[in-house]
């Protein structure tokens, strides 16, 4: 039968790409299945396991058979460890009814992006960005307008915003610390974008995914704890990189009452709620004493610090980022400025695998994205695998 005979996908996916990370990653494996060794800094997981007590939860919220059906938005113990999470440990006003359960921070802002868009809304958002959120923004018929995160630093915030508003402006995507560069947005830059948002009547989708993973200085701040501004936000988090549960799919939204109805049905017809021996999981990871994550901030703190390092001397400019699991160097004029070729060249004469940085928009162009959350034997290989000066163009 010919293709006529078959009705297509749905018009909105024309607009839509699918995550060049993950081809990326398939063309890695490839690799691998070739039986390459393959030096693997493409990622963006945490190096270590899931703690024990977080999976002896699950097992046990299994042998007690709590394998039904729970509330769609959460089981209200859960729901309950988040409130007094978010309220002490991020200072947000929350109201009771205010956490929904999500699979994750993908979907946490998938269904906050369905809640809020309609077709031909903006949406401001700093550039550049973690890939999937322009291409979630572009399902909902809507279009990110790209703000470049250097004429925002310093004290520039307000003014480059102010100057991409339209009257089509609905929201400002936020999300510190920033995937791919590891910057932290301090307090003052916080409230400043905070004062944007409320003073041009938007709303907010605040991504706060490396919450916890800042190495040094000023801790993480959220938009939502400045006044009036956890009415108009959906603060998104997620356990995968605090806990290692990437592959738990486990994360929590906060949703103001006037949004909440839409957003309880979004995630209502979309997951019908997060498995329920996993959300038992969840609460355990949250009771969790708060100074658990030193040692593996150690870690990472090591890790970063010797890729950085392998990377300086291998020709790669680049600030060592307080945050995040990832390094983001200017790519040495030896393997040129395209970051699609760059890459491919340093995979296919080199055995490295990373990320081009134009897949994280026009600003990313001209970096490479290398995770430091991996193997520290990784990294030793990786870094010699690159030699001491930097690799020719294949
Ligand atoms: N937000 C940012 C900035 C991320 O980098 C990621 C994952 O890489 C996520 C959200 C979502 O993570 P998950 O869906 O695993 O919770």
């Amino acid at each position: 039968m010919s293709d006529e005979n078959f009705p297509g996908a749905a018009s909105r996916f024309a607009s839509v790409g699918f995550s060049e990370i993950v081809q990326v990653r398939n063309r890695v494996l490839a690799l691998l299945a070739q039986g390459h060794r393959v030096w693997r800094f493409e990622g963006g997981e945490p190096y270590m396991p899931t703690p024990d007590p977080i999976k002896a939860a699950m097992s046990r919220a299994l042998a007690r058979n709590e394998t039904r059906y729970a509330p769609s938005s959460g089981v209200p113990e859960l729901r309950k460890a988040i409130l007094a999470k978010v309220r002490s440990r991020n200072a947000i006003p929350a109201d009771d009814e205010s956490p929904i359960v999500v699979n994750g921070g993908m979907h946490g802002l998938f269904a906050a992006f369905a809640t809020l868009l309609d077709p031909q809304d903006e949406v401001l958002m700093l550039s550049p960005y973690w890939t999937p959120i322009v291409d979630v923004i572009r399902y909902h018929g809507a279009a990110p307008v790209l703000v470049p995160a250097e004429e925002a630093g310093g004290d520039g915030l307000t003014a480059a915003l102010g100057k991409r508003l339209s009257k089509k402006t609905k929201l400002l995507y936020w999300n510190s610390p920033t995937n791919p560069t590891g910057q932290v947005f301090d307090r003052a830059q916080v409230e400043e974008v905070s004062a944007f948002v409320r003073e041009n009547g938007l709303g907010l989708i605040s991504d706060e995914a490396y919450e916890d993973l800042i190495y040094e200085g000023e801790g993480h701040v959220s938009p939502a704890s400045f006044p009036g501004l956890s009415e108009r936000t959906i603060s998104v988090f997620t356990l995968s990189k605090t806990y290692s549960m990437t592959g738990w799919r486990a994360g929590y939204v906060l949703v103001p009452k006037r949004w909440r109805a839409a957003m309880q049905t979004a995630v209502l017809y979309s997951i019908n709620g997060v498995s329920t021996p996993t959300q038992w999981a969840m609460l355990e990871a949250l009771s969790m004493p708060p100074d658990f994550l030193e040692e593996a901030k150690a870690g990472y703190r090591r890790r970063r610090d010797a890729l950085v390092a392998g990377l300086r001397g291998a020709g790669f400019e680049l600030e060592t980022p307080r945050a995040a699991l990832y390094l983001f160097p200017k790519i040495p004029p030896a393997l040129g400025g395209d970051s699609a070729a760059a890459a491919t060249a340093l995979l296919d004469a080199r055995r490295i695998a990373t990320v081009p940085g134009i897949v994280f928009g026009p600003e990313g162009e001209g970096h490479l994205r290398f995770s430091f959350s991996v193997a520290e034997e990784t990294i030793e290989g990786g870094v010699a695998a690159l030699g001491a000066a930097a690799p020719a163009r294949a």
